[in-house]
């Protein structure tokens, strides 16, 4: 029991220190963002079935993020196999996104930028990274790197779906010439 209470204590003081700067200045009251309806009420945005009628209206940290294309974290996926797998990490990474924004409102998807051989996620907030980063590493393997700017405002994560290199198939180079 005590490991436990250390050990959520330990996550509490990580989860505080890596807080969003953006997200320190609370609003008053029973705020309602316009955009997405999250509220602002017991020190802490929710969703909520309903509020009280007038109450002020601000726009939350995360969708201001979204209208600026201002992300606060990036979840990089690589690795050859990462377009054969596509459709199920794709699910995956909607899956754990929907997960954590029941809980968090301000977590949430920005873009997902889809390259050839790259997908950029961006995010609102600096746990959703994470989050993916490791439901990934648990389903699929791969490689999993963290890090946290130096002031931790900002995270960056890398997953690369290619554990090993010497798996890798090598592809005969296709020819322009025949
Ligand atoms: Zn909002």
């Amino acid at each position: 029991m005590n490991t436990m209470f250390t050990e959520s204590r330990k996550d509490r003081l990580i989860h505080e220190r890596i807080q969003d700067p953006k997200t320190t200045r609370k609003p008053a009251g029973s705020t309602v963002c316009p955009v997405c309806k999250a509220v602002f009420k017991d020190g802490h945005w929710q969703w909520l079935e309903s509020w009280p009628l007038g109450s002020p209206r601000e726009i939350c940290q995360a969708c201001q993020r979204i209208r600026d294309n201002d992300p606060a974290g990036l979840l990089t996926l690589t690795g050859d196999s990462l377009n054969a797998q596509w459709p199920e990490i794709l699910n995956l990474v909607r899956h754990q996104e929907q997960g954590e924004r029941a809980r968090h409102p301000l977590n949430r998807i920005i873009s997902i930028d889809e390259k050839p051989e790259t997908v950029v996620v961006a995010t609102t907030d600096l746990h959703l990274p994470k989050r993916i980063g490791q439901a990934l590493h648990r389903a699929f393997k791969g490689k999993l790197d963290v890090q946290y700017d130096k002031q931790g405002c900002f995270v960056r994560v890398h997953w690369t779906a290619d554990e090993n290199r010497n798996q890798k198939k090598k592809q005969p180079i296709a020819r322009k010439r025949r």
